[in-house]
């Protein structure tokens, strides 16, 4: 090993007992914000304000007669970008469609809203609740019971 190829990791190291004035910069610093007022929350108490762009869990709207909206045109399964949502139709007798299996994969789901943008019924929409738990994985693909009561298992 030639000399050149030996690096002296304790060469910037400051003079032995030199070690008053990083403290005193340090405790300058700590000091310098104690007084400040905090830049953090108390989540889950306080919470930030969302942007109105923000889109969080899927929702089936209904009508005033509390029937879904939704005519099962698949136009929703056909924009979604992560093939999260799965739709398989049934036709009354008056030939109306309706979902018999509406589902929304949440957790393949990127939020993109083009699911909500593509439906010509408003019969889906991206609320904006994004606090949501479950123990399971498969809890999290939603049929149309929870979509339809979405915001009441998980407050906004
Ligand atoms: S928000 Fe986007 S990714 Fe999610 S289900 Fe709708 S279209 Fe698919
Ligand atoms: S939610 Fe809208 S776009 Fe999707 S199947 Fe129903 S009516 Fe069609």
């Amino acid at each position: 090993m030639e000399k050149s190829d030996i690096i002296n990791v304790s060469k910037n190291r400051g003079e032995k007992g030199n070690y008053v004035k990083p403290i005193l910069k340090g405790l300058q610093f700590t000091m310098g914000n104690f007084f400040k007022k905090p830049v953090t929350i108390q989540y889950p108490d306080q919470k930030t304000v969302r942007s109105q762009r923000w889109r969080g869990l899927h929702k089936l709207n209904v009508d005033e007669k509390g029937e879904l909206k939704c005519v099962a045109c698949g136009l929703c399964a056909a924009v979604c970008p992560s093939q999260a949502i799965t739709i398989l139709a049934r036709e009354d007798e008056g030939g109306t469609r309706h979902p018999e299996k509406f589902e929304v994969n949440e957790l393949r789901c990127i939020f993109c809203g083009f699911c909500q943008d593509a439906c010509p019924k408003s019969a889906i929409s991206l609320t904006k609740i994004y606090e949501y738990v479950n123990y399971n994985r498969e809890d999290f693909v939603f049929d149309i019971s929870i979509l339809k009561t979405t915001g009441e298992k998980w407050n906004s």
